[in-house]
């Protein structure tokens, strides 16, 4: 139970690497609240968490990370509710592919907000609270960004999502200097391809499966919860002395 007396939040908790995320830190003993602009995504989330303990483990916040005013209704909530936070994974993102000189100026401008500026804005107003906690009590207190492979190569079709997701790598260094005097860690994960609504319709494609499985150390897609493994972790007391790293989570895609 390494996340007993443990409030988190978790952003994208609705589907993919984000539920799978919250379905580990509540069964390690988490309070999990569930982030995300779908209530009824949170909703099938927070029921097979509850549905599995005693008390319930999962709550539902519905926001949109790339809105301001949300992020501070959020914050609010956790400070009302809890007035301390422990763990926060910033995993809300996703993307579509377009080239560069095929793509419109908004197109990139919500690419760059749901993936970075979301990410800011989140670890922002939530920061503070985990602050605000830190200087009351020590104990475990941790920041996992979700990046990606795409943050650590070209994307010749995914550009402004391989911007975004490099953004996010070198945000959480600065992050992970900014906190670390109170003892909070930051580090972000990047996984490589995972089967997840996100990369549904790629993984429908034959050709698509078996040019990832030639590209990848391990010849197959990932799973969510090996990522979400990877990310509990890093928000845990285990990865005590680990700060502004990137965990890159490929299966030996970059190896190769
Ligand atoms: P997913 O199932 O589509 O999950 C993304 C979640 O983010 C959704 O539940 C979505 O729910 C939520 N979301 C999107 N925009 C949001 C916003 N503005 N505010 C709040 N929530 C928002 O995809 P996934 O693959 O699990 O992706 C999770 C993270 O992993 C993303 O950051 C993605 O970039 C990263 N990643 C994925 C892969 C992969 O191969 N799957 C690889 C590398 C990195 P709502 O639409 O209901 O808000």
């Amino acid at each position: 139970m390494r996340f007993a007396q443990t409030i988190a939040v978790v952003t994208g908790a609705g589907s993919g690497i984000g539920r799978s995320v919250a379905f580990r830190l509540a069964s390690e003993g988490a309070k999990v609240i569930l982030v995300g602009r779908t209530r009824q995504k949170l909703e099938q989330t927070a029921e097979t968490i509850n549905g599995k303990s005693r008390i319930p483990m999962a709550e539902i916040f519905t926001a949109d990370c790339t809105d301001g005013e949300d992020v501070s209704e959020l914050a609010e909530y956790v400070q009302q509710h809890y007035g301390d936070l422990h763990v926060l994974v910033n995993n809300a993102g996703g993307s579509r592919n377009t080239r560069i000189l095929e793509m419109s100026e908004t197109e990139w401008d919500e690419v760059q907000s749901v993936n970075l500026k979301s990410v800011f804005l989140v670890s922002k107003a939530l920061g503070k609270i985990m602050v605000e906690g830190a200087k009351r009590e020590e104990g475990n207190r941790a920041i996992v960004n979700v990046a990606s492979l795409s943050g650590h190569q070209a994307g010749a079709e995914i550009p402004h999502y391989s911007a975004a997701k490099a953004g996010v790598i070198n945000f959480t260094r600065s992050l992970a200097l900014e906190l670390a005097p109170y003892g909070i860690r930051v580090n972000s994960v990047s996984p490589g391809f995972v089967d997840t609504p996100l990369t549904a319709h790629g993984l429908k494609n034959d050709r698509f499966v078996k040019a990832i499985q030639r590209n990848t150390a391990l010849r197959r897609v990932g799973n969510p919860d090996e990522i979400a493994n990877v990310i509990a972790f890093a928000s845990s007391p285990e990865a005590s002395y680990m700060t502004g790293s990137d965990l890159l989570v490929d299966g030996g895609w970059l190896i190769k």
